[in-house]
């Protein structure tokens, strides 16, 4: 602005002031020319204000439009997480397809990812876009997947999961076959095969890593544990010892090893140690057919050539044989009802012959005269005999013939006496012994009064004894006579 300009505005406004009155209550007063400079000045300051903000509109749409036009990629969020720029949204989802498309070759089964790809626009040069093969590994590296597996519920409670329901369905199938084999084993035939609990398989989504491979379900469905522990069997060891090593009884350790026979281990066999509680009851309806024996029946004839003390079998019975038809419930292999249908005879049982003495005993006290204690061979005498003295005579016969005492008498001695092996020793009165050696049973006890011939024990080979035979001796006040000097003549 110069300054004529300047000193033209000047004296405009000093009029405008000059014109200004007031009236006689003080009130300002304006002409008509002021009131035409004041309106135009109120109409040039609306113009200009609102001038100025529809320009200044005009500048944010400008703004904005600029903006959107730049927006030429896309930022890609997977789960949250930054994982590259894309030209376009397409490229991302097809590679998040084409990830879940190898999950299911690879797995071979249903996978459920856990996040989902998010975008923003953004504007980016060329350089700053994300290769594909880049993209993908950003994705794989930040996915968390899990499987749509198959539960097995047992009774309502989850035992675990496996890849697919015809897994879960064949283990079903494994579980009842094993008690089939073993009936099938046994010669019996399965009417009926049932699960006794109630069993479900679910379909769920499963962490990969808590799905059961089929061994590891098996496993434990039928021992309750997956679990292994397993015992190497040493040098002497029994079923008992180790058993009692790992604080199981012997039962546990059996039903633990039900492929093995406990009474037949070998050292560096494996013994399982897990004692299995199974989760599932496998109950099978059998038709046994087995052979049983049939007991026969004792007939007893009495007869006078024995003493009434004494009985032997004159004839020996024979069991016979019979087939038994039977319907037998079993849980897991363990019989729970049996009922027997019908029996059949195969051979009937022939009854057994017994003797029974009559014949009074003889008093219970030496007689003077010695019998032989058994008709055995004499096959050693009394005297030196390779260097040594041999207090007695040896009479062979077969293990289990039966001694009598050579006289009556009470038995002072009946027991093991180290060279003699089993003895028994009678004391017959006026200072008289007989001594019976080798013995492998002894009938009498300490004490007991025997009557001359009465069975006191059988001939054995125990002690020092080189065959079945029984060493018998006669003493006098101790001191070991001839016996054949003394049977069958009078002592006292
Ligand atoms: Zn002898």
């Amino acid at each position: 602005m110069n300054n004529s300009a300047f000193s033209r505005v000047k004296a405009k406004v000093v009029r405008f002031i000059n014109e200004v009155t007031r009236d006689e209550n003080g009130k300002i007063k304006f002409n008509k020319r002021n009131k035409i400079i004041i309106a135009s000045v109120i109409v040039a300051v609306i113009v200009v204000v609102s001038g100025s903000l529809a320009l200044r509109n005009t500048q944010v749409m400008k703004n904005l439009e600029t903006q959107s036009l730049e927006a030429n990629a896309y930022k890609v969020y997977f789960g949250g997480v930054e994982v590259g720029i894309v030209r376009n949204s397409q490229e991302a989802t097809q590679v998040l397809q084409e990830i879940q498309k190898e999950l299911i070759e690879k797995n071979d089964m249903d996978i459920a990812i856990d996040q989902d790809l998010s975008f923003e626009s953004v504007n980016v040069d060329e350089e700053a876009l994300t290769l594909t093969e880049k993209l993908k590994k950003n994705i794989k590296n930040n996915m968390t997947y899990e499987i749509y597996a198959s539960a097995l519920y047992i009774d309502g409670k989850r035992i675990g999961a496996m890849e697919s329901e015809e897994q879960a369905e064949k283990l079903l199938e494994e579980v009842k076959e094993t008690y089939v084999g073993r009936a099938r084993e046994e010669g019996s035939e399965i009417e009926e095969i049932l699960i006794v609990e109630n069993v479900e398989i679910k379909r769920e989504k499963t962490p990969i890593s808590s799905v059961y491979d089929y061994q590891e379900m098996l496993d434990l469905v039928q021992k309750g544990t997956t679990e292994k522990r397993v015992h190497k069997v040493a040098r002497g060891e029994s079923y008992w010892g180790i058993a009692n090593k790992y604080d199981l009884s012997v039962d546990d350790l059996v039903s633990a090893n039900p492929d093995k026979d406990s009474t037949l281990i070998h050292p560096g066999d494996e013994l399982n140690l897990i004692v299995p509680k199974p989760y599932l009851t496998v109950e099978t309806y059998e038709n046994q057919i087995f052979r049983d024996k049939i007991d026969f029946n004792k007939e007893v004839k009495y007869t006078s050539s024995l003493y009434s003390d004494q009985k032997t079998v004159q004839k020996a019975g024979v069991y016979g044989e019979k087939e038994v038809f039977a319907k037998v419930i079993r849980h897991n292999g363990v019989e729970v009802e049996k009922e027997v249908m019908k029996e059949v005879v195969i051979s009937d049982p022939k009854v057994q012959v017994e003797l029974q003495g009559t014949k009074a005993l003889p008093p219970k006290k030496g007689t003077g005269i010695f019998m032989r204690p058994t008709r055995g061979t004499l096959t050693s005498r009394f005297g030196a005999r390779w260097g040594r003295m041999h207090y007695g005579v040896d009479l062979a016969s077969r293990i289990g013939t039966p001694i009598k005492a050579a006289d009556g008498g009470v038995v002072t001695f009946a027991g093991w006496k180290g060279t003699y092996g089993y003895m028994v020793e009678i004391d017959h009165g006026a200072g008289f012994t007989t001594r019976y050696g080798h013995c492998s049973k002894i009938y009498v006890k300490v004490g007991e009064k025997v009557y001359k011939d009465k069975t006191i024990a059988a001939v054995g080979n125990t002690g020092r004894s080189t065959g079945p035979h029984v060493h018998f001796e006669v003493r006098k006040h101790g001191v070991p006579q001839n016996p054949l000097n003394y049977i069958g003549k009078q002592y006292r």
